[in-house]
Protein backbone atom coordinates (compact mmCIF):
# COMPACT_ATOMS: atom_id res chain seq x y z
CA UNK A 1 0.00 0.00 0.00
CA UNK A 2 1.75 3.18 -1.28
CA UNK A 3 2.50 6.01 1.60
CA UNK A 4 2.17 9.64 0.62
CA UNK A 5 3.85 12.63 2.23
CA UNK A 6 2.51 16.15 1.27
CA UNK A 7 4.85 18.62 2.50
CA UNK A 8 4.53 22.47 2.72
CA UNK A 9 7.99 24.27 1.81
CA UNK A 10 7.62 27.71 3.44
CA UNK A 11 10.64 29.81 1.84
CA UNK A 12 8.86 29.15 -1.81
CA UNK A 13 5.24 28.43 -0.59
CA UNK A 14 5.32 25.65 -3.00
CA UNK A 15 3.79 22.09 -2.17
CA UNK A 16 5.35 18.49 -2.85
CA UNK A 17 3.50 15.64 -2.57
CA UNK A 18 5.64 12.36 -2.98
CA UNK A 19 3.97 8.55 -3.20
CA UNK A 20 6.54 5.47 -2.12
CA UNK A 21 5.90 2.39 -1.04
CA UNK A 22 8.44 -0.10 0.89
CA UNK A 23 10.75 -2.35 -0.81
CA UNK A 24 11.60 -4.52 2.54
CA UNK A 25 15.30 -4.17 3.59
CA UNK A 26 16.02 -2.50 0.37
CA UNK A 27 14.52 0.61 1.13
CA UNK A 28 11.23 2.70 -0.38
CA UNK A 29 10.58 2.94 -4.21
CA UNK A 30 9.16 6.43 -5.29
CA UNK A 31 6.12 5.85 -6.74
CA UNK A 32 5.22 9.86 -8.03
CA UNK A 33 6.53 13.15 -6.80
CA UNK A 34 4.61 16.28 -7.93
CA UNK A 35 4.80 20.06 -6.99
CA UNK A 36 2.44 22.70 -6.79
CA UNK A 37 3.33 26.58 -6.81
CA UNK A 38 0.69 28.02 -4.60
CA UNK A 39 -0.15 31.33 -5.43
CA UNK A 40 1.91 34.26 -2.58
CA UNK A 41 -0.92 36.14 -0.93
CA UNK A 42 1.17 39.06 -0.57
CA UNK A 43 0.25 40.58 3.75
CA UNK A 44 -0.97 43.82 4.02
CA UNK A 45 2.01 44.84 5.55
CA UNK A 46 3.81 44.55 2.30
CA UNK A 47 1.55 46.21 0.75
CA UNK A 48 0.54 49.75 2.83
CA UNK A 49 4.28 50.30 4.34
CA UNK A 50 6.79 52.49 2.56
CA UNK A 51 10.19 50.69 2.30
CA UNK A 52 12.54 51.33 4.94
CA UNK A 53 14.76 54.22 4.75
CA UNK A 54 18.43 53.76 4.06
CA UNK A 55 21.60 55.43 4.68
CA UNK A 56 22.57 57.78 1.36
CA UNK A 57 25.50 60.37 1.71
CA UNK A 58 24.33 64.29 1.69
CA UNK A 59 25.92 67.31 0.88
CA UNK A 60 25.64 70.32 2.64
CA UNK A 61 25.41 73.18 0.35
CA UNK A 62 24.68 75.69 2.83
CA UNK A 63 24.55 76.66 6.59
CA UNK A 64 22.97 79.38 7.77
CA UNK A 65 24.26 80.54 11.31
CA UNK A 66 20.58 81.16 13.04
CA UNK A 67 21.68 81.55 16.28
CA UNK A 68 25.37 81.43 18.54
CA UNK A 69 24.73 77.60 19.25
CA UNK A 70 22.53 76.50 16.47
CA UNK A 71 23.57 76.51 12.65
CA UNK A 72 20.86 75.44 9.85
CA UNK A 73 22.66 72.52 7.66
CA UNK A 74 21.04 72.67 4.19
CA UNK A 75 21.59 68.98 2.48
CA UNK A 76 21.34 68.15 -0.95
CA UNK A 77 20.25 64.52 -0.89
CA UNK A 78 22.17 61.82 -3.37
CA UNK A 79 18.06 60.60 -3.87
CA UNK A 80 15.16 63.19 -3.57
CA UNK A 81 13.31 61.97 -0.45
CA UNK A 82 9.78 62.23 0.08
CA UNK A 83 8.54 63.28 3.60
CA UNK A 84 5.95 65.09 5.55
CA UNK A 85 6.51 68.47 7.64
CA UNK A 86 7.42 67.66 10.84
CA UNK A 87 9.02 64.35 10.68
CA UNK A 88 12.84 64.02 11.51
CA UNK A 89 16.08 62.47 9.57
CA UNK A 90 19.05 60.44 11.45
CA UNK A 91 22.66 61.87 10.68
CA UNK A 92 25.65 59.61 11.68
CA UNK A 93 29.17 60.31 11.62
CA UNK A 94 32.59 58.89 12.58
CA UNK A 95 33.80 59.64 15.79
CA UNK A 96 37.16 59.64 17.58
CA UNK A 97 37.71 56.54 19.52
CA UNK A 98 34.30 54.83 18.93
CA UNK A 99 34.27 51.77 16.32
CA UNK A 100 31.27 52.97 14.74
CA UNK A 101 29.13 56.29 13.22
CA UNK A 102 27.42 57.88 15.88
CA UNK A 103 24.10 58.67 14.64
CA UNK A 104 21.26 61.14 16.49
CA UNK A 105 18.03 62.54 15.00
CA UNK A 106 17.30 65.50 13.80
CA UNK A 107 13.70 67.08 12.87
CA UNK A 108 13.53 68.87 9.26
CA UNK A 109 13.09 72.29 9.54
CA UNK A 110 12.41 72.70 5.97
CA UNK A 111 9.14 71.63 4.47
CA UNK A 112 8.55 69.63 1.31
CA UNK A 113 7.06 71.74 -0.33
CA UNK A 114 10.75 73.16 -0.51
CA UNK A 115 11.50 70.56 -2.77
CA UNK A 116 12.69 66.64 -1.95
CA UNK A 117 16.07 66.65 -3.10
CA UNK A 118 17.25 68.42 -0.32
CA UNK A 119 16.73 69.18 3.42
CA UNK A 120 16.99 71.64 5.89
CA UNK A 121 18.16 70.74 9.48
CA UNK A 122 18.82 73.25 12.63
CA UNK A 123 21.30 71.95 14.96
CA UNK A 124 21.57 73.53 18.13
CA UNK A 125 25.03 72.62 20.17
CA UNK A 126 24.86 70.47 23.28
CA UNK A 127 27.79 71.02 25.35
CA UNK A 128 29.69 68.00 25.73
CA UNK A 129 27.96 66.06 23.08
CA UNK A 130 29.41 63.78 21.00
CA UNK A 131 27.66 64.79 17.43
CA UNK A 132 26.10 67.90 17.64
CA UNK A 133 29.37 70.08 18.36
CA UNK A 134 30.80 68.52 15.26
CA UNK A 135 27.77 69.66 12.94
CA UNK A 136 27.07 72.96 14.18
CA UNK A 137 30.83 73.78 14.59
CA UNK A 138 33.17 71.42 11.83
CA UNK A 139 30.89 71.63 9.46
CA UNK A 140 30.82 73.37 6.33
CA UNK A 141 29.81 73.71 2.41
CA UNK A 142 31.12 70.43 0.97
CA UNK A 143 31.00 68.29 3.71
CA UNK A 144 29.37 65.18 3.32
CA UNK A 145 27.24 63.27 5.91
CA UNK A 146 25.43 60.16 6.19
CA UNK A 147 21.37 60.52 6.47
CA UNK A 148 18.40 58.32 6.51
CA UNK A 149 14.73 59.30 6.54
CA UNK A 150 12.45 60.23 7.16
CA UNK A 151 11.02 58.96 10.53
CA UNK A 152 8.21 59.70 13.06
CA UNK A 153 4.34 60.53 13.32
CA UNK A 154 5.04 63.98 14.55
CA UNK A 155 3.52 65.44 11.37
CA UNK A 156 0.53 67.62 9.72
CA UNK A 157 -0.88 68.35 6.94
CA UNK A 158 -4.12 70.32 5.54
CA UNK A 159 -6.10 67.16 5.93
CA UNK A 160 -5.92 67.17 9.62
CA UNK A 161 -8.52 69.94 11.22
CA UNK A 162 -7.37 73.08 12.70
CA UNK A 163 -7.35 75.26 15.01
CA UNK A 164 -3.35 74.32 15.48
CA UNK A 165 -1.29 75.40 18.36
CA UNK A 166 2.33 74.65 18.36
CA UNK A 167 4.62 74.42 21.87
CA UNK A 168 8.36 74.30 21.16
CA UNK A 169 10.99 75.23 23.66
CA UNK A 170 14.95 75.96 21.69
CA UNK A 171 15.43 73.36 19.19
CA UNK A 172 12.09 71.99 19.38
CA UNK A 173 10.86 74.85 16.63
CA UNK A 174 12.44 73.27 14.16
CA UNK A 175 9.32 70.92 13.53
CA UNK A 176 6.67 73.62 13.81
CA UNK A 177 8.58 75.83 11.77
CA UNK A 178 8.15 73.01 8.94
CA UNK A 179 4.51 72.72 9.64
CA UNK A 180 3.91 76.74 9.39
CA UNK A 181 6.03 76.57 6.44
CA UNK A 182 4.40 73.79 4.69
CA UNK A 183 0.89 75.62 5.56
CA UNK A 184 2.52 79.02 3.98
CA UNK A 185 4.01 77.45 0.72
CA UNK A 186 0.65 75.83 0.46
CA UNK A 187 -1.93 78.58 0.61
CA UNK A 188 -3.81 77.59 3.60
CA UNK A 189 -5.75 79.68 6.17
CA UNK A 190 -5.56 76.82 9.29
CA UNK A 191 -5.45 79.09 12.15
CA UNK A 192 -1.34 78.26 13.90
CA UNK A 193 -0.16 79.88 17.40
CA UNK A 194 2.86 78.82 17.52
CA UNK A 195 4.44 79.51 21.65
CA UNK A 196 7.77 79.70 21.64
CA UNK A 197 10.57 79.74 24.76
CA UNK A 198 13.78 80.92 24.13
CA UNK A 199 16.62 82.42 26.29
CA UNK A 200 16.23 86.02 24.31
CA UNK A 201 16.22 86.69 20.84
CA UNK A 202 19.92 86.06 20.19
CA UNK A 203 19.04 82.48 21.22
CA UNK A 204 15.99 82.51 19.51
CA UNK A 205 15.68 80.72 16.27
CA UNK A 206 14.64 81.53 13.29
CA UNK A 207 13.29 84.74 15.13
CA UNK A 208 13.23 86.99 11.52
CA UNK A 209 11.82 84.10 9.91
CA UNK A 210 8.89 83.38 11.96
CA UNK A 211 8.13 87.23 12.12
CA UNK A 212 7.69 87.34 8.44
CA UNK A 213 5.65 84.86 8.21
CA UNK A 214 3.39 86.07 10.64
CA UNK A 215 3.35 89.49 8.82
CA UNK A 216 2.08 88.28 5.80
CA UNK A 217 -0.02 85.14 7.23
CA UNK A 218 -3.06 86.33 8.94
CA UNK A 219 -3.84 83.01 10.01
CA UNK A 220 -0.62 82.53 12.10
CA UNK A 221 0.19 84.12 15.66
CA UNK A 222 3.52 83.60 17.17
CA UNK A 223 4.19 84.37 21.10
CA UNK A 224 7.45 84.01 21.96
CA UNK A 225 8.65 83.84 25.61
CA UNK A 226 12.43 84.47 26.51
CA UNK A 227 13.33 83.19 30.19
CA UNK A 228 16.38 85.57 30.61
CA UNK A 229 15.74 88.45 29.31
CA UNK A 230 12.73 89.97 31.18
CA UNK A 231 12.94 93.88 28.69
CA UNK A 232 12.32 92.75 25.43
CA UNK A 233 9.43 93.83 24.10
CA UNK A 234 9.58 90.92 21.37
CA UNK A 235 8.38 88.55 24.02
CA UNK A 236 4.66 87.93 25.15
CA UNK A 237 6.19 86.05 28.22
CA UNK A 238 9.26 86.55 30.28
CA UNK A 239 9.63 83.38 31.71
CA UNK A 240 9.67 79.30 31.20
CA UNK A 241 6.42 77.89 29.68
CA UNK A 242 4.08 76.91 32.56
CA UNK A 243 0.30 76.15 33.50
CA UNK A 244 -0.90 79.37 33.11
CA UNK A 245 0.70 80.75 30.04
CA UNK A 246 -0.20 77.25 28.08
CA UNK A 247 -4.04 78.37 29.51
CA UNK A 248 -4.13 81.57 28.31
CA UNK A 249 -2.64 80.18 24.64
CA UNK A 250 -5.34 77.70 24.89
CA UNK A 251 -8.12 79.82 25.22
CA UNK A 252 -6.63 82.33 22.67
CA UNK A 253 -6.07 79.94 20.37
CA UNK A 254 -8.87 77.31 21.00
CA UNK A 255 -7.12 74.12 19.13
CA UNK A 256 -8.36 71.05 18.14
CA UNK A 257 -5.10 69.90 17.46
CA UNK A 258 -1.28 70.76 19.51
CA UNK A 259 1.91 69.76 18.89
CA UNK A 260 4.27 69.87 21.73
CA UNK A 261 7.92 69.88 20.84
CA UNK A 262 11.73 70.04 22.24
CA UNK A 263 12.80 68.86 26.53
CA UNK A 264 10.95 65.95 27.83
CA UNK A 265 10.05 67.31 30.66
CA UNK A 266 8.35 70.75 29.05
CA UNK A 267 6.95 68.42 26.55
CA UNK A 268 5.27 66.01 29.51
CA UNK A 269 4.44 69.15 31.50
CA UNK A 270 2.38 71.58 28.45
CA UNK A 271 0.64 67.47 27.64
CA UNK A 272 -0.71 66.96 30.54
CA UNK A 273 -1.99 70.60 30.74
CA UNK A 274 -3.72 70.49 27.83
CA UNK A 275 -5.35 67.42 28.57
CA UNK A 276 -6.17 68.80 31.91
CA UNK A 277 -7.90 72.01 29.99
CA UNK A 278 -9.92 68.92 27.93
CA UNK A 279 -8.04 68.23 24.98
CA UNK A 280 -8.17 64.48 23.41
CA UNK A 281 -4.82 62.98 24.47
CA UNK A 282 -5.25 61.64 20.69
CA UNK A 283 -5.03 64.95 19.73
CA UNK A 284 -1.98 65.98 21.60
CA UNK A 285 0.70 65.07 19.70
CA UNK A 286 4.32 65.32 21.30
CA UNK A 287 8.01 64.76 20.22
CA UNK A 288 10.71 64.78 22.67
CA UNK A 289 14.21 65.68 22.27
CA UNK A 290 15.92 63.03 24.36
C1 LIG B 1 13.03 62.81 17.27
C2 LIG B 1 14.15 63.77 17.66
C3 LIG B 1 14.37 64.90 16.91
C4 LIG B 1 15.39 65.78 17.24
N1 LIG B 1 15.56 66.93 16.52
C5 LIG B 1 16.52 67.81 16.87
C6 LIG B 1 16.67 69.04 16.16
O1 LIG B 1 15.94 69.33 15.20
N2 LIG B 1 17.67 69.88 16.53
C7 LIG B 1 18.51 69.58 17.59
O2 LIG B 1 19.40 70.39 17.90
N3 LIG B 1 18.35 68.44 18.29
C8 LIG B 1 17.40 67.55 17.95
N4 LIG B 1 17.27 66.37 18.66
C9 LIG B 1 18.26 66.05 19.71
C10 LIG B 1 19.47 65.35 19.03
O3 LIG B 1 19.05 64.10 18.49
C11 LIG B 1 20.62 65.04 19.99
O4 LIG B 1 20.10 64.38 21.12
C12 LIG B 1 21.38 66.29 20.43
O5 LIG B 1 21.90 66.97 19.30
C13 LIG B 1 22.54 65.92 21.37
O6 LIG B 1 23.38 64.99 20.74
P1 LIG B 1 24.96 64.99 20.99
O7 LIG B 1 25.51 63.79 20.34
O8 LIG B 1 25.55 66.30 20.64
O9 LIG B 1 25.02 64.86 22.54
P2 LIG B 1 25.20 63.46 23.45
O10 LIG B 1 26.50 62.86 23.09
O11 LIG B 1 23.97 62.68 23.19
O12 LIG B 1 25.24 64.07 24.85
C14 LIG B 1 24.12 64.77 25.40
C15 LIG B 1 24.49 65.35 26.75
O13 LIG B 1 24.76 64.28 27.65
C16 LIG B 1 26.04 64.45 28.21
N5 LIG B 1 26.67 63.13 28.31
C17 LIG B 1 26.84 62.23 27.32
N6 LIG B 1 27.46 61.14 27.78
C18 LIG B 1 27.65 61.35 29.09
C19 LIG B 1 28.22 60.60 30.13
N7 LIG B 1 28.72 59.39 29.91
N8 LIG B 1 28.24 61.13 31.36
C20 LIG B 1 27.73 62.35 31.60
N9 LIG B 1 27.19 63.12 30.66
C21 LIG B 1 27.15 62.62 29.44
C22 LIG B 1 26.82 65.34 27.26
O14 LIG B 1 27.80 66.09 27.93
C23 LIG B 1 25.75 66.22 26.72
O15 LIG B 1 25.52 67.34 27.55
C24 LIG B 1 16.23 65.50 18.37
C25 LIG B 1 16.00 64.35 19.12
C26 LIG B 1 14.97 63.50 18.78
C27 LIG B 1 14.74 62.26 19.63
Amino acid sequence: MPLVLLAQVSSSNSRVAIAWDFLGPCGVRILSMEAESATRVPRVRDVNRPPAPKWQIGEVVDVIVETPETNTLRIQLAEPTPYSAGQYFNIRIPVEGRPRPIQRAYSVGSSPTDGLDAIEVGIRETEGGLVSPVLVRQTSVGSQLEVRGPYGEFTWTEAIPGPVLLIGAGSGVVPLKSIIRYASHKGLSVPMHLLFSSKSAEFAIYLEELAKLEAEEDWLTVDHTFTRDSGDTRAKYHRRIDKEMISEVYRISEPAIAFICGPPEMVEEAESTLVGLGMDPALVKTEKYD
